[in-house]
């Protein structure tokens, strides 16, 4: 796999950490609270011997950290790449903590990653990473205590062969075990579709705010996996002006708008938006600069930072990815007066139909695509109301107010609950 440079000024778990200490002291809360809401609940570190298809035994390394389950189980996607290092889940399981959270949903916080390059791998050997992972981990995932769901590289496929081999494990079929399945496995209708509706519907109500139509409203998506993809899709069918997409071998851009529904059958053909002949061809950083009203960065961490910040020339950034922007570049929008839709609002549809796909399984009683959705729409406007007006009533920027908004929520139960200390 290629491994696409950003600028890594500060990692995912001091990023995560910056803007939690900037919150927390804004909460004024007490100093021993804010040390164990900083603190990961439990990190796992597993050594996966795999067989590979050479015959050679190969050994992996995994992480699964679990942040909190102060406000329910666990619940965080499962990521494979070569990069994946121990504090980056650890910042994205912190993460998914206030995410779910700000969406305000029954769900802790956890992320897990397994160190290896997905492109170099078989079907088999894949699978076999994903079952011997699972079984490593079996003690501490489960309905009840922590919920993986698919991320970076990892997919509806990945999360079958997590349930079937906890459930090998367990002796019954538990589909609530993981979500992000199959439809035929348990899955929700609209989950595949969830984060990246969710960012449509956050950006709706961003045009809401700023008496926008979608039909004027030039958007630039970097990225073009689950999230990407589907945003770029949904935003076209609903009437917004797609003049940018790339991935990580490049990007198209077309001024007059992009027809995402052939860009998709291109991707699907040629594995990458580069070669599209109906837009310039431009490069995957390049396009986060190019002029246009909504950026919606929905590919890697650290790729607005401080040396492109004041490049960027979009009115509103729409966070489909986990972290993209860092923490010093964050104050160059807000000074600029960029309105930043921070990532725990706006990429949370994921895990807010996964939250639906959970219930449903847990239930045994699946609901049509429509119900989903207007479920969905209702969590997501909701949140989006509560991070906007948090921050206009504290004076703070949205990430601070989606931070606090959630750092309180969590304390608050914490505080019911008391601790167990
Ligand atoms: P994915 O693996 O399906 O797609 C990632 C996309 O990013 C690919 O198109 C890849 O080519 C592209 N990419 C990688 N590096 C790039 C670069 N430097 N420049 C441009 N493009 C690049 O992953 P995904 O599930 O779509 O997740 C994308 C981001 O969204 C991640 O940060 C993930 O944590 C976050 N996220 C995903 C979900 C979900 O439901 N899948 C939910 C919430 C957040």
């Amino acid at each position: 796999m290629k491994v696409v440079e950003t600028e890594k000024e500060l990692s995912v778990y001091e990023s995560m950490a910056a803007r939690f200490d900037v919150a927390a002291q804004k909460l004024n809360l007490d100093e021993g609270l804010v040390k164990y809401l900083r603190t990961p609940n439990r990190e796992i570190i597993v050594h996966i011997p795999v067989a590979m298809d050479n015959g050679q035994l190969e050994v992996f390394d995994g992480y699964r950290v679990q942040h909190s389950i102060a406000r329910g189980p666990c619940k965080g996607g499962l990521r494979y790449g070569p990069t994946v290092t121990l504090d980056e889940i650890r910042g994205l399981a912190a993460e998914m903590t206030w995410k779910c959270a700000v969406v305000n949903i029954p769900f802790g916080g956890a992320k897990g990653g397994v160190v290896c390059d997905p492109d170099k791998l078989s079907q088999g050997e894949l699978e076999r990473i994903t079952r011997r992972y699972t079984a490593e981990i079996l003690d501490y995932i489960g309905p009840d205590r922590d919920v993986p769901a698919p991320d970076m590289n990892t997919n509806e496929q990945t999360m079958a062969w997590i349930m079937d081999t906890y459930s090998m494990h367990v002796r019954h079929t538990v589909t609530a075990s993981v979500t992000g399945k199959p439809l035929d496995l348990g899955g929700s209708r609209g989950r595949r579709e969830a984060t990246g509706r969710g960012c449509m519907i956050v950006c709706d109500q961003a045009l809401k705010r700023f008496g926008w139509q979608r039909a004027s409203t030039r958007v630039i998506v970097q990225g073009f996996g689950n999230v990407g993809s589907q945003a770029a899709r949904l935003m076209y069918e609903a009437g917004y002006k797609v003049i940018g997409v790339a991935d990580m071998y490049g990007g198209v851009f077309n001024p007059q708008g992009l027809d995402i529904p052939k860009l998709l059958d291109h991707a699907k053909e040629a594995k990458a938006v580069k070669g599209f002949l109906r837009g310039e061809a431009i490069g995957n950083q390049e396009i986060l600069e190019q002029d246009c009203d909504v950026l919606l960065p929905a590919a890697v961490e650290s790729v607005i930072h401080s040396k492109n910040a004041s490049r960027i020339k979009a009115r509103v950034l729409v966070e489909g990815a986990n972290s993209p922007t860092t923490p010093p570049a964050d104050d160059i929008l807000f000074e600029r007066g960029v309105f930043v839709i921070p990532d725990i609002l706006a990429n949370a549809g994921g895990v807010t139909v996964s939250y639906f796909e959970w219930v449903q399984d847990r239930q045994g009683y699946f609901w049509p695509e429509g119900m989903v959705n207007e479920r969905l729409k209702h969590i997501m406007v909701a949140a989006f109301n509560d991070v906007v007006g948090y921050g206009e009533k504290h004076n703070v920027n949205n990430r601070i107010a989606a931070y606090m908004l959630a750092i309180d929520r969590v304390a608050f139960t914490l505080k019911l609950r008391g601790i167990y200390a």
